[in-house]
């Protein structure tokens, strides 16, 4: 929705089109389908479909998928859902870097007829130590100068499937002394005798990232090709690979900061593990940094572009912290989530001085004052109702403000009641009900003032169900650098049998509402049955209005 705040990828737009360097701009984001989509993702997601809507330019949705053994129709599926779930659309262009196989074998040709590749043979290890270092020119191929019959005739034989994985690769020819170590002659086109999910066994030869991305973008003449500044290095290169076929109509490679946030781990591979390892229950795990487990978890797109958009486009790298993720899905979630009540560990409150079968049905209304939105359900409140346990505390210090031996609280949209009496079980000790008697004059918030509210249920009209509690998946603050495991938060999930008011019996997939003073709650759209609704926790509520 609307233009986003400037940043230095759209002054360069901006300068691009009033000079007239540019008619147009055509960005492109170009996953892997080698893994789900995270929420790093959603930040190149905005930047270049948001780019493309303001300068009515398009952004192509490109499956950069040139690894056989790791990309799968499910990972595209799975990119597709969550890109249109963040809001943005590709229209009708949607490529696929295995589209190309053909001609970018062909532009490994052409390099090979100019002579600015060859076919090299050296193994793995001695390819390294040919590289060199940075302080230390490389040293040639020996097969450097092989001549330009030599290596089409190899090349042609690569393809034909006459040599196993790592006998050959095809280098640029380039420079081996370069200070930039991607100069140095790299590989562009190697063998993998395997099964690709979209070309199957059409191709034992597969193009390498530098040369597949430069020339996939300007195939689909893409103008501003937008990636993280890990890639700054890889521009010289870029720009060689087009300088060097001689191609008109140049695309240009522009490096931002990636986004890193606190307690999160980015990278698909290690997601991967943590899905492989089951550490996590799924790539849709409530848990997982993905959008799909963001989406389950009740983040909203909306949110996540707001975080987008606040975070900003630089130029040098930082670290976000996850406190403003969850600030935006407070905001968003607020004007979106009826105040419900339910309780997640049940502490049993008789109110002697109600009648026995006396059932009253109090108004409340869904929304706080300050949403400003109309509606509201009918509340039974009857003799025996719950409440939280933390809500009660037997030698309270003087600041308690809820319920205690003598002291009185208000319910929810209801009484005042006053704690009369405590009953243990006689071997434990341990608290099982609460004795309690309410003042009649009280109802809905008349009668006297009292500091605490709490929330509880009616026993009797109660529904069960599943509540689950989300803490972060990780225990340190920069994850991803030492052992999974031991960096992981032993008690990121806890699964509760909550009660919660009868009208959360017919909760749907999907709802959010939010549980008074525990948090914003979304009804999982995988696990809940008709009737029988779990209810996942996005984020606690900062502010509760008990204290
Ligand atoms: P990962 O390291 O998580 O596997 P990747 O860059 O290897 O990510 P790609 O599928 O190639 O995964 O990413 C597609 C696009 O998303 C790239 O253009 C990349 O720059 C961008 N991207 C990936 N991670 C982030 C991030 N944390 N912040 C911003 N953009 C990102
Ligand atoms: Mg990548
Ligand atoms: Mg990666």
């Amino acid at each position: 929705s609307g233009s986003a705040a400037s940043n230095f990828i759209r002054e360069i737009v901006d300068d691009d089109l009033r000079t007239g360097r540019r008619d147009r701009v055509v960005t492109r984001f170009p996953p892997e389908p080698n893994g789900y989509l995270h929420i790093g993702h959603a930040k190149a997601i905005c930047l270049n479909f948001g780019l493309a809507r303001d300068y009515q330019g398009v952004c192509h949705l490109r499956l950069d998928d040139t690894n056989p053994t790791t990309e799968d129709v499910e990972y595209v599926e799975a990119i597709q859902r969550d890109v249109r779930w963040l809001g943005f659309d590709w229209a009708d262009k949607q490529f696929y870097a295995s589209d190309y196989y053909e001609r970018l074998h062909g532009f490994a040709e052409a390099l090979i007829r100019r002579g600015k590749a060859y076919v090299c043979s050296l193994s793995e290890e001695d390819t390294r130590k040919y590289r060199g270092s940075v302080s230390e020119a490389g040293t040639p191929s020996p097969y450097r100068d092989r001549s330009v019959e030599e290596n089409l005739d190899l090349l042609g034989r690569m393809r034909k499937g006459e040599f196993k994985d790592g006998a050959h690769v095809v280098r640029a020819k380039i420079d081996m002394a370069n200070p930039n170590m991607k100069m140095r002659d790299p590989p562009i086109v190697r063998i993998r005798h395997a099964h690709h999910y979209r070309t199957g066994d059409a191709w034992c030869l597969y193009p390498l990232y530098d040369f597949a991305h430069a020339l996939s973008d300007w195939i689909e003449g893409i103008t501003h090709s937008i990636c993280t500044l890990e890639f700054e290095n890889n521009r010289e290169l870029y720009d060689w690979f087009l300088e060097a076929l001689d191609l008109p109509n140049r695309p240009r490679q522009y490096e931002f900061a990636r986004l890193n946030l606190t307690y999160t781990m980015m990278s698909k591979r290690k997601l991967l593990q943590l899905v492989e390892e089951k550490h996590v229950n799924g790539w849709d795990d409530p848990r997982m940094p993905t959008l799909a487990g963001m989406r389950r978890r009740g983040y909203t797109p909306e949110s996540i572009r707001n975080l987008c958009e606040r975070v900003g486009v630089a130029k040098t790298n930082s670290i976000v912290d996850v406190a403003l993720l969850e600030h935006v899905v407070r905001e968003d979630l607020n004007p979106k989530s009826p105040r419900v009540m339910c309780v997640l560990r049940p502490l049993k409150v008789v109110i002697e001085s109600w009648p026995e079968d006396h059932v009253e049905e109090l108004d409340a209304p869904y929304w706080p004052p300050d949403v400003g939105k109309e509606g509201s359900r009918k509340v039974p409140l009857s003799r025996e109702i719950f409440i939280e346990r933390d809500d009660f505390l037997e030698s309270p210090p003087k600041d308690w403000h809820r319920l205690a031996p003598g002291r009185e609280v208000r319910l929810r949209h209801g009484y005042v009641v006053t704690c009369t009496g405590v009953e243990k079980d006689e071997a434990t000790g341990e608290i099982k009900a609460l004795r309690c008697t309410h003042d009649s004059e009280s109802r809905g918030g008349g009668g006297k003032k009292v500091k605490g509210t709490i929330h509880w249920v009616s026993a009797r009209h109660a529904v069960e169900v599943e509540a689950r509690l989300y803490d972060r998946l990780f225990d340190v603050e920069q994850p991803g650098s030492g052992d999974l495991r031991a960096e992981m938060n032993p008690t990121s999930l806890t699964t509760l049998r909550a009660l919660a008011e009868p009208s959360l019996k017919a909760a749907k997939a999907g709802d959010h509402v939010q549980f008074e003073r525990l948090g914003f709650f979304f009804v999982d759209p995988v696990d809940s049955r008709d009737g029988a609704p779990i209810f996942n926790r996005t984020v606690a509520l900062k502010d509760t209005w008990s204290r």
